[in-house]
């Protein structure tokens, strides 16, 4: 991914796309001092752009970090780097990291370096899994308690579970993994958030340890408008037996329904269906929020 044209925001700049490059021993590789967003841009212009770029201040300040330009500047970088490299529907990643003046787990005289890099990116899933439904197996890692790791930041360090989880979901032949949470209950997938129809209501899990996705609080939004009913609350593993639908929630995973978590099925239903047109409506300006 290093070795392409374009450009890349880097610190103040735009630099050629093979330039923009770290020392080793910059701390955020060692330690995990990093947090990151992720972003789409659909005909041009980044969805929920502020929101994104403030999460990622927000997210540096759990992690003890200011970043160096406020939410304007960081919005204009991001719309400028989109520009530079002329994506019209694309991802875009901003991340900021403490830099390589000190090592050592202390580093309060670090640097903090921020970039954004995007690319075209059509689809997360792919078009044919997004029609029939993803199939999910369940991760053996928990998302940690809130009291054991920054977890309402968009941190690095808390996607080493999340990796692990999905490969070895994708070696075992699955398209993702569900991660329960370190009491037991139903928390997300290893990158986008999750929702289960029963009875015509929406149930999802309340965001208390795990990231409450800007897709997640526009699905509930959207949801709403439909006059669907969302709860959100506690779901207990032994419920996923009873639920009829199950989707995915997230930036690159948009609206994704589930046709299978371990040996359940699901199915892909009209609830399923209002959601991801009205998502797709609104990301792609067809409707105003
Ligand atoms: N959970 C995790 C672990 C994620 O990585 C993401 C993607 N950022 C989400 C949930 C969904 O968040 P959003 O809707 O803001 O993209």
């Amino acid at each position: 991914f290093d070795d392409r044209d374009g450009f890349i925001w880097l610190d103040g700049q735009l630099v050629p796309w093979r330039d923009a490059r770290v020392h080793v021993l910059t701390h955020a590789l060692h330690y995990a001092s990093c947090v990151f967003e992720g972003e789409r841009v659909y005909g041009g212009t980044v969805f929920k752009l502020t929101e994104h770029s403030e999460r990622l201040e927000k997210s540096g300040k759990i992690l003890g970090f200011d970043l160096p330009y406020d939410v304007q500047a960081i919005d204009d970088a991001t719309r400028a780097v989109v520009e530079a490299n002329g994506i019209v529907d694309g991802y875009v990643r901003p991340l900021a990291w403490r830099g390589s003046e000190m090592m050592g787990v202390a580093a309060q005289a670090n640097k903090i370096h921020v970039a954004i890099a995007c690319w075209l990116w059509p689809s997360y899933f792919s078009p044919e899994a997004k029609l029939k439904g993803l199939r999910l197996t369940i991760a053996d890692w928990k998302r940690p308690a809130p009291d054991t790791a920054p977890t309402a930041s968009k941190a690095a360090g808390l996607y080493m579970i999340c990796t692990l989880s999905k490969h070895k979901a994708e070696a075992a032949g699955y398209d993702d993994a569900l991660m329960f949470d370190y009491r037991g209950q139903v928390a997300e997938a290893t990158g986008a958030n999750i929702f289960f129809v029963k009875d015509g209501q929406l149930h999802t899990p309340k965001p208390d340890c795990f990231l409450d996705g800007i897709t997640r609080r526009t699905v509930i939004d959207l949801a709403r408008q439909h006059r669907i009913d969302v709860i959100e609350r506690a779901i207990q593993p032994g419920e996923l037996e009873g639920f009829e639908q199950a989707f995915l929630t997230g930036t690159a995973a948009e609206v994704t329904p589930l046709s299978e978590i371990g040996p359940y099925n699901f199915e892909v239903g009209t609830i399923t269906k209002t959601l991801m047109t009205a998502y797709d409506d609104l990301v792609r300006g067809r409707v105003r929020e």
